[in-house]
């Protein structure tokens, strides 16, 4: 539901108490920003001085009001989303770089990491180390629990009941590669088709090319529409008996797309084709429901989470995992084993060979709790308000282009500016602090169907800010300045 004002009722976002800020800074015809008074929401007028741009008008609101479920749960803590508060624990973000205060806008790679993971991760290795589920003694004990708790954690992030779903990996990359080898391996055949999206970041891609090329499937792309979104009458049109699987992104790495998923599942369900979802981007910025989505696998990143490299998650389908031969064999995986015959164990721990990352899993379930003790609700409403924020901001810049408009899209500002060297501009920023990336984001075919080999990106995350946005452009404008003086 959204307010009169639009920015969504009992999000907690308009509720902290505070009147909207007026701050009045004009807007120069064809910026792109609303020269009028829109107010911008509580949340994001947090610092003293105020945003120096409004905030743009959002068509869109509804639907991004909807997507993030503006239902306050009864639990959620009173006041909505303090991001100063959140701030504090994210010892990093209060670092010098290169002389300025460190502008972090680099989250589509890593996010930062808040203190309670640190601590987690240090507790494990200097207090609670062991190996976990073979051992009879305590720490051995302790320590699978916090592993299954682990476990439990991923579960309820990702909107499943049954932790017998959730496979532990090292990441996004290992997660697709382990259905390519495991499933791709056993369900694809001459001729069978896999349709993977344009907007897939590489690790969605090759894994699947790698699989097709054994088995002589075929990989057959989404294309994509001008502003990003994925093209759906092409989508329903490549769909058919020979479609196997379905590979999407829940959220762009380069373009900030969110595509309809829940839609294009049903979809491919109707062929009888199975999806995987690659949630890498998406599970920070949104609240996720695999169950929802009726998503037949699902994979994310530790890292890009708050919690440590080296961790991260593939949900499965209990029927799907349980069907699925393993793709790694050695210890842990097994039931018993003989020279004759080996029998396996049972799902999750049949597709995990060997020790697992227990300090990773040590360092996830803390980021997990981490932001479950959040309003998520106004969290992911917080970095809507911010992109919009930053979508208007950067408008005002001349000859910068923005790639991807999609309505809808999280926080990923992937954009260039006239006359100058992605790689080069993100040096520059650098020497303000500022961390942005730069290059082809593993995304070649997503900047390809821009024609573009090179971009420069700035990815928020929800502890970032109008200060950082304001930062930005002004750094930015400097560059600019500097190369035409
Ligand atoms: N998918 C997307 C959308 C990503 O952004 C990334 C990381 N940039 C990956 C997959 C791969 O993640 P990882 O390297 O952690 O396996």
């Amino acid at each position: 539901m959204t307010t009169p004002d639009g920015f969504g009722r009992g999000t907690g976002v308009t509720g902290m108490g505070r009147p909207p800020l007026d701050t009045g800074s004009s807007t120069g015809p064809g910026s792109g920003l609303v020269p009028g008074p829109v107010p911008l929401p509580a949340a994001l007028a947090h610092a003293a001085g105020g945003p120096r741009y409004w905030l743009p008008q959002q068509p869109d609101q509804a639907a991004r009001a909807a997507r993030a479920d503006p239902a306050t749960p009864p639990s959620a803590p009173p006041g909505g989303f303090d991001v100063e508060a959140v701030r504090r624990d994210f010892p990093q973000l209060h670092r010098k770089v290169n002389g300025h205060p460190l502008v972090w806008l680099d989250n589509g790679a890593t996010t930062l990491k808040p203190r309670q993971v640190a601590e987690a991760v240090a507790e494990h290795y200097s207090m609670g180390t062991s190996n976990v589920h073979r051992g009879a003694h305590t720490l051995a004990k302790q320590a699978t629990q916090v592993y299954e708790e682990g476990r439990e954690e991923a579960a309820k992030l990702l909107g499943t009941q049954d932790a017998g779903e959730i496979v532990f990996v090292r990441g996004t990359t290992e997660a697709v590669n382990l259905v390519a080898q495991s499933w791709g391996r056993a369900n694809l055949g001459v001729g069978d088709e896999i349709l993977v999206s344009a907007a897939e970041h590489h690790s969605n891609l090759v894994p699947w090319q790698l699989i097709a090329k054994e088995r002589r499937a075929r990989i057959r792309p989404i294309p994509l529409l001008p502003d990003g979104q994925l093209d759906q009458d092409a989508y329903r049109d490549l769909l058919g008996s020979r479609t196997k699987l379905v590979a999407l992104t829940h959220a762009s790495n380069v373009l900030g797309t969110v595509p309809p998923v829940a839609e294009m599942t049903a979809l491919a369900h109707r062929y009888g084709a199975k999806v995987l979802v690659d949630g890498a981007q998406a599970v920070s910025h949104f609240p996720v429901d695999v169950t929802a989505l009726d998503a037949d696998f699902y994979a994310f990143s530790g890292h890009k989470i708050f919690a440590p490299t080296g961790i991260g998650v593939l949900f499965g389908k209990r029927e799907l995992l349980e069907a699925m031969p393993p793709w790694q064999g050695g210890g842990n995986m097994i039931d018993s084993v003989g020279f004759e015959e080996t029998s396996y164990a049972p799902v999750p721990h049949r597709l995990e060979a060997g020790t697992g990352h227990i300090g990773g899993v040590a360092g996830l379930r803390a980021a997990l709790r981490y932001l479950a003790g959040l309003n998520r609700p106004a969290a992911t409403a917080y970095e809507e308000q911010l992109t919009a924020y930053a979508t208007g901001a950067l408008a005002t810049v001349p000859g910068l282009r923005l790639i991807g408009d999609a309505p809808g899209k999280i926080g990923v500002l992937t954009f260039l500016l006239a006359g100058t060297d992605p790689m080069a501009l993100a040096g520059a920023l650098d020497q303000q602090g500022i961390a942005v990336r730069a290059g082809h984001h593993c995304a070649q075919p997503a900047l390809a169907a821009f024609g573009l080999q090179s971009a420069v990106r700035a990815s928020l995350a929800l502890y970032n800010t109008v200060q950082d946005i304001d930062a930005l452009v002004s750094a930015i404008q400097g560059v600019q300045a500097t190369s035409a003086g």
